[in-house]
């Protein structure tokens, strides 16, 4: 129905607009009777005045969408009658039972009908799962920071139906269980009367509706699956086995939900010329026990933040250096994730002595050792 030529909905239900709760209850139902195709057979237009009805009631039985629609008017109330009697009006009797609860007369049962489970369906939107993954980069990337596209697998809602998983509109019916409430009423006699208790209908898991065809691309599960790739953003001195999340991307179960997310453990490569512990880098070079002896000037490996690569520094080491020695070149350790800076690089001096030496080598440690005692 056109918003514009829509009839004011007190009108409608011709009451006025400080009707009671109670005064619309009997104003619809006394219309209802009236109106109903069943009853109205004569009238061409019977199925829309119902509508016209159904949808006044819908907004003025319920306090929130009254209220909205007092104050805004029809901009004030988003309702969408188009599809609400999709598998056809049921008969009035199922829909009173459904409107004011199981048959046995009054109001005192009321319990929103329609009403309610719009509101239900409005509160909880879906969350899509989330999605878990790996990825590996290697020791520069972890310490330079990197972009990188990952290809992800995931669900989104079926374009075909457009996520409702039926073959075409016509087959969507209105769950013949709960005459499309999505509630289930059981009613048990108890010492002090009648005990109404109201779960969700297992037949059309409490979305009133039912699938009678499936849709072909989706097989009536709703969502498709999906190849996409993210484009992930790695920053500087991450550690490894740190999970990064990319927000919005994971699964997308149905058009209204809000995405999971998606998860994506870091593996770092490791590089044998560092060992990382904390945001300090140890780097072990080994040193001739004569260099070590006499000082002199190593390369070490070490990150130049600059040319973002692994270059060789030169490090000056006094004479007598001892082996563990340890040399701390500032600011060359791993970027902090919080707040500005880096730790450290330290190099620790290994003193390797020869396994293997010759008959010469072996005359001038002896002439050595000599000359160390006469000292
Ligand atoms: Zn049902
Ligand atoms: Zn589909």
């Amino acid at each position: 129905m056109n918003r514009t030529n829509k009839r004011d909905y007190y009108e409608v239900l011709g009451v006025s607009r400080d009707a009671t709760e109670d005064e619309i209850k009997l104003a619809y139902r006394r219309l209802a009777k009236k109106l109903h195709p069943d009853v109205n057979k004569t009238d061409p237009n019977a199925k829309e005045k119902f509508i016209e009805l159904q949808e006044a009631y819908e907004v003025l039985s319920d306090p929130q969408k009254r209220r909205n629609y007092d104050q805004f008017g029809f901009n004030g109330v988003d309702i969408d009658m188009s599809d609400f009697f999709s598998g056809g009006i049921p008969g009035i009797d199922e829909l009173f039972k459904s409107i004011f609860g199981g048959g046995f007369g009054g109001f005192g049962d009321f319990f929103g009908g329609f009403g309610s489970r719009t509101r239900a369906h409005a509160a909880r939107r879906e969350v899509g799962q989330d999605i878990e993954d790996e990825l590996e980069i290697s020791f520069e990337e972890a310490m330079f920071g990197v972009k990188k596209d990952v290809e992800i697998r995931r669900y989104v809602p079926c374009d075909t139906c457009e996520g409702t998983g039926a073959k075409d509109k016509t087959s969507i019916r209105q769950c013949s269980e709960c005459h499309g409430t999505g509630r289930f009423r059981r009613m048990s006699q108890t010492g002090f009367g009648t005990i109404i208790r109201e779960t969700e209908c297992p037949y059309c898991n409490g979305t009133g509706r039912v699938i009678r065809e499936k849709c072909e691309a989706c097989k009536g599960t709703k969502v498709v699956p999906e190849t996409k790739k993210i484009h992930v953003n790695i920053p500087p001195g991450v550690e490894n086995g740190v999970h990064l999340k990319v927000q919005g991307a994971g699964h997308v179960p149905s058009v209204n939900a809000i995405p999971g997310d998606l998860y994506l453990k870091i593996n770092i490569i490791p590089n044998k010329n560092f060992e990382r512990h904390g945001n300090d880098l140890y780097t072990r070079v080994e040193v001739d026990f004569v260099d070590a002896i006499l000082g002199s000037t190593i390369q070490v490996p070490t990150l130049d933040y600059k040319e973002q690569k692994i270059i060789f520094k030169e490090l000056k080491i006094p004479a007598g250096t001892q082996h563990g020695t340890e040399f701390r070149i500032k600011n060359h350790g791993a970027s902090y994730l919080r707040g500005k800076g880096k730790g450290d690089q330290y190099v620790i001096i290994h003193v390797k002595i020869p396994e293997k030496i010759s008959k010469k080598q072996k005359e001038l440690l002896i002439k050595y050792k000599e000359l160390e005692n006469q000292t």
